[in-house]
C-alpha cells in the first residue's frame, strides 16, 4: 500500500526548519491504518514477543493495536511525572528539544522479549532511550517498528544490531 499519500507534511512545525510528518490522515483511514498495523504484526509474529513497549504519545497509537492483535500486553513509556508508581528514567535529546522518559519499574520482567513501536524514527534518540529503559529492566529488544523513517537523520545508526522495520522512508 502507498502509505505516503496518507501522510501530511507540515512545514516549519512545531519549530522553524522542522518538516513535521502528520500521521493523522493515515489514522483517519481505517483500511490504511489497519494495513500498516497488520504489517507490523506480521513483522512481530515470528519473534515470540511477550510485550509491546511504546513511548508517548504516538508510540501508543501504533503499539496498542499491535499488542491487541498479538494478544499480549502493552507497556507505556512516558514523560517524567506521568506514571503513578515507581519508575526508572533516562535523559535524552530530540530532533527538537530535550526529554526525560520513564517506565514503571515492574513493566518488564527480566528475559521478556520486547517489540518497541513508535510512529517515526528521526534521530533515534527516543527509541535509543526506550531501549535503555527496557534493557535496564532486563528485557530483550527483539524488534523496533515504525511507520516512518527520516533516513537523512541517520536514526538507524543508533539501532545498529537491532531488527528494525519502517513502512515509509523520507
Ligand atoms: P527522535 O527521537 O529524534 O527519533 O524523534 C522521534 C520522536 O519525535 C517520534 O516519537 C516522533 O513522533 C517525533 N518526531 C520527530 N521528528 C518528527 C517529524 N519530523 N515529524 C513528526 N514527528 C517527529
Amino acid at each position: 500500500m502507498d502509505y505516503k499519500k496518507y501522510i501530511k507534511i507540515v512545514e516549519n512545525w512545531p519549530k522553524e526548519g522542522i518538516q513535521f510528518k502528520d500521521i493523522t490522515p493515515l489514522m483517519d483511514n481505517g483500511k490504511a491504518f489497519k494495513s500498516a498495523v497488520d504489517e507490523i504484526v506480521e513483522f512481530a509474529n515470528e519473534k515470540e514477543i511477550d510485550i509491546v513497549v511504546g513511548p508517548e504519545a504516538r508510540g501508543f497509537i501504533i503499539g496498542c493495536p499491535v499488542s491487541y492483535a498479538l494478544e499480549i500486553g502493552f507497556a507505556p513509556v512516558r514523560k517524567e511525572g506521568k506514571l503513578p508508581r515507581e519508575v526508572i528514567k533516562v535523559d535524552y535529546g530530540l530532533e527538537y528539544g530535550n526529554n526525560i522518559l520513564t517506565i514503571h519499574k515492574d513493566a518488564i520482567k527480566p528475559g521478556q522479549r520486547v517489540l518497541i513501536t513508535d510512529d517515526l524514527l528521526a534521530t533515534g534518540g527516543t527509541i535509543d532511550a526506550t531501549i535503555k529503559l527496557v534493557e535496564e529492566l532486563g528485557g530483550i529488544v527483539v524488534g523496533c517498528a515504525f511507520l516512518i523513517e527520516l533516513t537523512y537523520l541517520d536514526g538507524r545508526e543508533k539501532l545498529d544490531g537491532y531488527d528494525v522495520l519502517t513502512l515509509m522512508q523520507y
